[in-house]
């Protein structure tokens, strides 16, 4: 019996349009999440794995396990950083750490596109904190998580060429510009 299945959307698969498509989302949910879902079940089967969740999987393998175990999380991890009832700034205590650590809300929201944008081939943007609640903004390459680092991931922007290539074509910048439109900014300062 396969252990991980694909989390419900916290969204309609139409909800987030015009800023990202039903088209993008159901390849992107519908086809590439499923597919790590899929891929880790088979390459987990009958392995010391199975008896793990997800958090202890990523920081206890590597190879194709990895990548896919982090993959799984990774997105189920970007839904839960959108909605379509988008609060434009954060409030409160996170907004206060974001002061505090990059100067004013529109410098972080600069340095995270900028990281964004920047980041070289596949891989996701991360708002994370450390255990004495420092945030810092983290470029990870392909199926990288912050979990391997001791970090508590916050918020994350997908920059794989899947997110975006339906709606944007080779445009990330326009992309981030989408992201930005959604952001939950609720539930970053729950996780916070
Ligand atoms: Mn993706």
């Amino acid at each position: 019996m396969a252990k991980f299945s694909l989390p419900e959307l916290p969204f309609a698969i139409n909800a987030l349009e015009p800023h990202i498509s039903e088209n993008t989302l159901n390849f992107h949910y519908g086809k590439h999440h499923q597919t790590y879902v899929n891929t880790l079940n088979s390459l987990i089967e009958g392995t010391k794995y199975e008896k793990l969740s997800l958090e202890e999987i990523i920081k206890n393998s590597e190879g194709g396990i990895f990548n896919n175990a982090a993959q799984v999380y990774n997105h189920t991890f970007f839904w839960n950083c959108l909605t379509p009832n988008h609060q434009k700034e954060p409030t409160g205590r996170l907004r206060q750490a974001i002061e505090d650590s990059f100067g004013s809300f529109d410098n972080f929201k600069a340095e995270f596109t900028q990281k964004s944008v920047g980041l070289f081939g596949s891989g996701w943007c991360w708002l994370v904190k450390d255990n004495e609640n420092k945030l810092q903004i983290i470029q990870k390459q392909n199926a990288g998580c912050p979990l391997t680092d001791g970090l508590i991931p916050l918020l994350v922007c997908d920059v794989w060429e899947h997110a975006y290539y339906l709606d944007k074509q080779n445009a990330r910048p326009k992309y981030l510009e989408s992201f930005w439109e959604l952001v939950d900014w609720k539930k970053v300062e729950t996780r916070f």
